[in-house]
């Protein structure tokens, strides 16, 4: 076949947030989606809340590990056929200053980012290049890989990790005629289970704010005013991944409503 019937999707970190917002866009355009999450019952029931598990199913993955990895990837293509599209979501932020920033924080910033997005990169790109179907690979990267800001070296550090490997593979898949592009979102509040877990707190104690105006603070930096919703960073992946960007690679897209450069 030229191409699968229908595309299909595997989402890291769908379970929540801006995953979750992505796995649901690709559904609602006809795609399969395997959402791969660290615990099983929340990846499962996101899957459930797609539809039947003919267009979705939840699949416990530690992008840290490479068996787990392989496991997604092999779940997609025992469940619905194939891959076509990879989304590297999958993440998390401590958001510490660089005294309190230690070698373990560093660590597991960059495993689960860094080398997470890498080993399922590996994993998919097998299936890709096998399929010779073309493809996808997105990573949603940050703001943060670009711009400095407080008390976070670690994080920004790794995301810009993936921004080059965004490179670095668009370079290698192309050949194939994978894809592969980046998404630098900023000040997703609502939704975010890493805002929710403790970088919400942190940014409003740095900011001076209380924490539920959080959202409001976020759009007030920006250059529309506009607070940024997980659904805003799940367009963009659409955008990149649909006909209309066919011919674009390597590329970062800012989804953070305008940064001003001073
Ligand atoms: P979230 O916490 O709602 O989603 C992250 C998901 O990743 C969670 O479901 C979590 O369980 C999962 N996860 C964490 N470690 C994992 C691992 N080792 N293996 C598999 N899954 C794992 O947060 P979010 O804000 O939706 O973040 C999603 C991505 O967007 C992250 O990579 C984050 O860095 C990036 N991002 C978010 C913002 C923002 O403003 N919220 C800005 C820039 C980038």
């Amino acid at each position: 076949p030229k191409s699968h019937a229908t595309r299909i999707a595997l989402v890291t970190g769908a379970a929540s947030g801006i995953g979750k917002a992505i796995a649901t866009r690709l559904a609602a355009e006809g795609a399969c989606v395997v959402i791969a999450d660290l615990d099983l019952e929340k990846a499962e029931a996101a899957a459930a809340e797609l539809g039947s598990a003919d267009v979705a199913i939840g699949v416990q993955a530690n992008v840290t590990d490479p068996l787990q990895v392989q496991a997604a990837v092999d779940a997609a293509v025992l469940a619905f056929g194939g891959l076509d599209l990879v989304v590297n979501n999958a993440g998390l932020s401590l958001s510490k200053p660089l005294l309190e920033t230690t070698e373990a924080d560093w660590d597991l910033q960059h495993d689960v980012m860094a080398k997470g997005s890498f080993l399922v990169s590996k994993a998919a790109a097998r299936v890709l290049i096998d399929q010779q179907l073309g493809g996808d690979v997105i990573y949603i990267s940050s703001k943060n890989s670009v711009f400095a800001g407080p008390n976070n070296i670690a994080y920004s550090a790794a995301k810009a990790d993936q921004a080059h490997q965004v490179r670095l593979l668009a370079v290698e898949l192309g050949e194939h005629g994978v894809k592969v592009n980046g998404i630098n979102p900023d000040g997703v509040v609502r939704g975010s289970g890493i805002f929710a877990a403790g970088w919400g707190a942190n940014r409003a104690k740095t900011y001076g704010i209380p924490e539920e105006d959080l959202g409001k603070f976020y759009a007030q930096r920006t250059i529309l005013k506009r607070e940024v919703l997980p659904e805003n960073v799940a367009n963009a992946v659409a955008v990149l991944t649909g006909p209309d960007l066919s011919h674009t690679t390597g590329l970062h897209i800012p989804v953070d409503a305008g940064v001003a450069a001073a």
